[in-house]
């Protein structure tokens, strides 16, 4: 019996203790009477609720394999929401004279669908959006409707941006040039007075106050955008030469994202506010305080400042703000200004649930039972570690986990020497496995087991194979450990017995998930349920906010299916738009392969080989059949 096993029965409330999911899941996600993972856009609304596993079979029975990323528009409508009726609650109760505009950084998710959608929700709001790049303000000059909404352009900027960014400007659009190298402005301005027409200038600063994270080199002195104070005066001076301290509107910073501690964020958002009071004295008409991204999402539910938490709420986030700008410019006469806040993290991250299935599971105590007796002739080394294993009792766990650990690694130096046999190195291996099985469950008895067994059940953990590539869905989990929520979306009504680490099918040593949330700490292990015959459905979640375009072709598994799902008032549910996953012919396009010649040169060598007579002209057509079929086929493992 293990530990979760001692407890009794198991029940949905213990599933949602175990994963977590009314911590991270910000009531969209929770468990049903059935044991499935639900999702409820609405907070106010139960009967608005779907099982994932519906879902499933819609997408199923539509012809679409796993994995399949799907798109909850609800939540994304739901989040914009909230966002911006916490900052009118904050201004409301604080009696703010100014308004808040958000603004949704298209670069956090820039797939079409996600910004017409922020756009169309964003409506009511005025929400607008930020622009990095030209192909960004060309994608949002196409997408954006609302004059009242603003947009932000941030980035470099070369002519071509600028004067495109003018005639928006000239057109009626809220847009802004955010100066973030001095060099910048002169083309901004050379520019608008070739045109004729007045632009609206921000300045992006960098702030002396730096937070703590993970993505937060953006702040600080050694940022590598945006001017320091003695710019900014330059900045202003050569302004007011030319006469355009008027186009001089926004203050910007962005100190970086996912910011875990409120404390980082007040402190920014008095300095900058400082800043902007100053450069109203000086005489420009401001306006906007741009306070960037940062607004952190709380992955694993901890609430914490741990990199992967937030130590507070949006409503938090939202008065701490508003409180700081009306303290700081009340104090020196300055009026409110509108407050701008750029964040993409939260707007988009619990939008996108990751979903695959499980292709096979590897246990490590299946390499079998360790015999009671001992083929005479078989070698000392194999003898001692035999020893071992029968020798094995609580008391002596930390030696035999040595002398195990030992014997084993002599066993495989003197295979590589040619002294033992693949057989018997086969057996050492299985009285090995059986050892460190027995003493990770004799090490449960222990109140204070030795620090050296710390990490041993994930040692024998199982590995779960699963149909998803870790490179492509869940980047940031590969390059910077970020950790995701993840769960089966079925079962919950049952015991998960398995502890488990993840592998994807890149059949990289890279392509797997082995640390997991916790609320006190970082799991190395994920209790998943015995495979049973039936698909085995797991999701990842709140992967909506930069996975999708970071992601990339390691071993050419290309982008998944892709489904947008609409939840209606009364339970129904839509799926509104279904984009196919990339096929193997996509992916070899992109790497520069012209499928096309692949197939002619393909049949050239298969007529070759009729003509040598190792294949008949009907074989021919099966493997010309075979290999098409390769072509067209999705990149995963498809049933
Ligand atoms: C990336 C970025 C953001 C988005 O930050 P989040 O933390 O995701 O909200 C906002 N502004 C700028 C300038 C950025 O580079």
């Amino acid at each position: 019996m293990n530990k979760t096993e001692l407890l009794g029965r198991w029940t949905r409330e213990k599933s949602e203790e175990l994963y977590g999911i009314k911590n991270w899941g910000a009531g969209y996600f929770s468990i049903s009477d059935k044991g499935e993972v639900l999702i409820s856009p609405y907070k106010d609304n139960d009967t608005a609720s779907i099982s994932l596993m519906d879902i499933i079979s819609g997408v199923r029975e539509r012809g679409l394999d796993m994995p399949v990323l799907l798109r909850f528009e609800n939540l994304l409508d739901s989040q914009i929401s909230f966002l911006n009726n916490s900052f009118a609650d904050a201004m409301k109760k604080l009696n703010y004279k100014g308004e808040y505009r958000g603004v949704y950084p298209i670069k956090v998710n820039q797939q079409q669908q996600v910004v017409e959608e922020v756009t169309k929700f964003g409506q009511r709001y005025h929400h607008g959006l930020e622009v990095g790049s030209k192909a960004e303000l060309v994608a949002a000059l196409s997408e954006m409707k609302d004059k009242e909404a603003c947009l932000i352009c941030n980035g470099y900027k070369d002519e071509e941006f600028i004067d495109l960014g003018l005639y928006a400007i000239k057109m009626g659009f809220k847009l802004f040039f955010v100066i973030e190298i001095p060099g910048e402005l002169d083309i901004v301005i050379e520019r608008s007075q070739a045109l004729g027409i007045k632009p609206n200038i921000g300045i992006r600063i960098k702030l002396s106050a730096k937070a703590g994270g993970h993505w937060t080199e953006s702040g600080g002195d050694r940022s590598i955008f945006g001017l320091n104070m003695s710019q900014v005066i330059s900045l202003v001076d050569l302004l007011k030469e030319k006469n355009m301290l008027g186009s001089l509107r926004l203050l910007h910073y962005h100190l970086g994202s996912q910011i875990p501690n409120i404390r980082d964020i007040r402190s920014a958002v008095l300095e900058a506010a400082r800043v902007y009071a100053e450069l109203v004295k000086e005489g420009a008409p401001m306006g906007y305080l741009d306070l960037g991204g940062g607004l952190a999402v709380d992955y694993d539910g901890s609430n914490t400042n741990y990199t992967n938490s937030r130590n507070y709420t949006v409503e938090e986030y939202c008065t701490d703000i508003v409180e700081a700008v009306m303290s700081t410019l009340d104090s020196c006469d300055v009026p409110h200004p509108t407050i701008v806040t750029e964040s993409g993290r939260t707007t988009v991250a619990y939008y996108s649930v990751l979903l695959f299935n499980v292709l096979d599971v590897e246990k490590f105590e299946e390499y079998g039972d360790v015999p009671d007796k001992l083929d005479e002739n078989i070698a000392e080394q194999v003898k001692n570690l035999f020893d071992v294993n029968k020798n094995l009792s609580l008391k002596n766990i930390q030696e035999c986990y040595n002398d195990a650990l030992y014997y084993r690694d002599e066993i495989r130096d003197m295979f590589k020497h040619g002294r033992i046999s693949l057989r018997d190195r086969a057996f050492s291996e299985k009285i090995f496995w059986n050892t460190i099985n027995q003493i990770a469950k004799e090490k449960m008895k222990l109140k204070n087991p030795p620090p050296d067994l710390e990490d041993i059940e994930s040692a024998i953990a199982d590995i779960y194979y699963c149909n998803f590539s870790v490179f492509q869905s869940i980047p940031d989990s590969w390059a910077i450990d970020q950790l995701f929520p993840i769960m089966p979306v079925h079962r919950l009504l049952e015991l998960p017995k398995r502890n488990a680490v993840i592998a994807d099918i890149t059949c990289d040593c890279d392509g797997k998930i082995d640390h997991f949330i916790d609320l006190h700490d970082v799991r190395s292990t994920l209790p998943l349920h015995e495979l049973n015959g039936d698909d085995y459905y797991l999701g990842v979640f709140l992967v909506g906010a930069y996975q999708e375009t970071l992601g990339d072709l390691h071993n050419l598994f290309g982008d998944t299916n892709v489904v947008s799902v609409r939840i209606n008032p009364d339970g129904s549910y839509d799926l509104v738009k279904e984009i196919h996953g990339d096929s193997v012919a996509d992916v070899l396009s992109y790497v520069e392969y012209d499928p096309k010649d692949m197939l002619i040169h393909f049949r050239e060598k298969a007529e070759e080989a009729v003509r040598d007579g190792l294949i008949s002209a009907s074989d021919r057509r099966e493997i010309m059949q075979a290999y098409d079929n390769g072509l067209r086929g999705y990149t995963y493992y498809e049933r």
